[in-house]
């Protein structure tokens, strides 16, 4: 599957059971969503975005093209269920199909997203990478728990559907 096919199958799932997913995993997508952001303020607070901002102006930001590749379709869906209008169109060309010209256009993104930091970057933080390290973390499993019941929730879903059509 293309990206953007993974995107429309993701959009068709949420279209068709978000609301359901939405009431049932209520709490879950909160804990989610009030994590990124802290991995989002913390790492506003040593200025790294602003280094990665000027990285990408001079065209050397790491993220690659085929780092797109390797979302589900749920990693999709759980960005629609956090609010994401998840994009169907490339922005900016030779890098990631989800850099905008803002940077990232996504709130969930793969672990090599989270994760990842240059040398540069490394150097910026300092000691502060410890911290952004374990806010980052606790980000990444609230993910990747939430993303496997919503995988056994739809099987469920879909199951029912099947039956009742
Ligand atoms: S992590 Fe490093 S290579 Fe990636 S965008 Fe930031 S400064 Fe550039
Ligand atoms: S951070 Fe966003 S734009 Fe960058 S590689 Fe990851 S998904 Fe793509």
């Amino acid at each position: 599957m293309t990206v953007v096919e993974k995107v429309r199958k993701a959009k068709q799932l949420y279209e068709n059971y978000g609301e359901i997913l939405k009431r049932k995993f209520e709490k879950e997508l909160k804990e989610l969503d009030k994590s990124i952001e802290e991995t989002q303020k913390f790492m506003k607070k040593t200025k790294l975005p602003e280094l990665c901002k000027k990285c990408a102006e001079e065209g050397k930001c790491c993220c690659r093209p085929w780092v797109a590749e390797e979302f589900d379709v749920y990693d999709l869906l759980l960005n629609y269920l956090l609010g994401v209008d998840v994009p169907e169109e490339r922005e900016v060309d030779g890098l990631c199909f989800f850099v905008g010209k803002n940077g990232c256009r996504l709130k969930v993104r793969q672990v090599i997203c989270v994760d990842f930091l240059c040398p540069k970057a490394e150097k910026l933080l300092g000691e502060k990478e410890i911290k952004l390290r374990e806010i980052e973390g606790r980000e990444l499993e609230l993910a990747f728990k939430i993303k496997e019941e919503i995988k056994k929730e739809l099987k469920n879903l879909e199951t029912i559907s099947h039956i009742q059509n």
